[in-house]
């Protein structure tokens, strides 16, 4: 390699974008070190070969034929449809342009600058996906609602009163509720993205809590049996006590949504080294594996029933303001335990 180009890609070990070098026959002479980063593979262990080892098979066709007609002609060609594969398999997505660099007229070398876009692509996805779901869940109940009334005013003479069945009424008041729940949800949501989530701490009889807890919500959920089965022996933790509550009403309404079959919820409590850990377990369908960790993530749900995603998220992030842990364990068609944890009063003392 001349001399003139060692001092180019000297200037390109610095850049904090990927560029890789290949010659005039496609093999790779050159990689930065944030390709090295990118790619997960080694300058050492790709010197040579064809940068078609990185190819996933998911870039469209479209992409080669118009890279190869720009080239050809000797123009740079830009794209934002790269999908590469790493050395461990795992995608990403890239902004790529391409510069031939010439020698006496004739091509010497490939440049490829890459972008790494895959978490704007994701996000990108995520918002269209959220605002899909939002129309969704706000339609519905919306949709219904109007129907409801349209339906009785249409059967009412003008002047006259206009008679709503009982069971109609709670019917409005179950969606009025849902309504209110998403954006409440979507409130918390965006005070935690903006941290401005206030929690106002006190000493708090956690074992009160959850018995309190499992009262009020046994009687709006009747098909389901909700057992406390921790030992009588009464707990106390530092912690804000609603947002507490939430995480709990927040486990226990999913174990009913996801255990549509199978009655009984179990809630413990135990202390464990310097923690009290709660749990909920239910015998309902499950989380795959794959699942489990991201469940906990915004917006994501491993299965599509009602609601929002945001359940699990706006819990991580409570249970994380007080130092605790949030966990599941699960087994799917099984059931599933979830547990958080928060640190016992001498440790948050200490
Ligand atoms: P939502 O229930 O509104 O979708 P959450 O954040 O509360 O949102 O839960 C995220 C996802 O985790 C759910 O969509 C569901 O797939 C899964 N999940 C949560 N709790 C359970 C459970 N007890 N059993 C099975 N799956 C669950």
């Amino acid at each position: 390699m001349q001399n003139n180009y060692i001092n180019l890609f000297k200037i390109f070990s610095y850049s904090p974008n990927a560029i890789l070098v290949t010659d005039s026959e496609a093999k790779i002479v050159y990689a930065n070190s944030a390709w090295e980063k990118l790619t997960g593979y080694t300058l050492d262990e790709v010197r040579g070969a064809n940068p078609k080892i990185l190819q996933s098979g998911k870039t469209p066709r479209s992409y080669y034929k118009k890279l190869w007609n720009s080239l050809t002609k000797g123009d740079p060609y830009i794209s934002e449809d790269v999908i590469d594969k790493r050395k461990d398999g795992s995608l990403y997505q890239i902004h790529s342009t391409i510069y031939p660099i010439h020698e006496d007229k004739n091509i010497r070398y490939f440049v490829q600058v890459q972008q790494d876009i895959t978490k704007r692509i994701h996000s990108e996805n995520l918002k269209s996906e959220f605002f899909s779901i939002l129309s969704h869940e706000l339609k519905t109940p919306i949709t219904v609602l109007k129907l409801l009334i349209q339906t009785r005013m249409r059967e009412t003479p003008k002047n006259e009163v206009i008679k709503i069945k009982h069971e109609e009424m709670r019917f409005f008041e179950e969606e009025l509720d849902r309504l209110t729940n998403l954006v409440n949800d979507m409130l918390d949501a965006s005070r935690i993205e903006m941290n401005k989530i206030r929690l106002t701490f006190e000493v708090v009889n956690i074992t009160k809590l959850i018995q309190a807890v499992l009262a009020n919500l046994a009687i709006v959920s009747q098909n389901h049996k909700l057992t406390f089965v921790g030992t009588k022996k009464e707990y106390f933790v530092v912690a804000d006590k609603h947002r507490i509550e939430q995480v709990l009403i927040n486990f226990l309404t999913n174990a009913i949504k996801y255990s549509p079959e199978k009655e009984t919820v179990a809630v413990d409590i135990m202390e464990q080294r310097n923690e009290i850990v709660i749990s909920v377990k239910d015998n309902g369908i499950g989380i795959p594996k794959k699942d489990q960790k991201m469940i906990f993530d915004k917006f994501y749900q491993a299965r599509k029933k009602s609601g929002f995603g945001l359940g699990l998220y706006i819990s991580k992030e409570i249970i994380k303001r007080h130092k605790g842990k949030i966990w599941v364990e699960s087994e799917e068609g099984k059931g599933s335990t979830f547990y958080f944890s928060l640190p016992t009063i001498e440790d948050q003392f200490h």
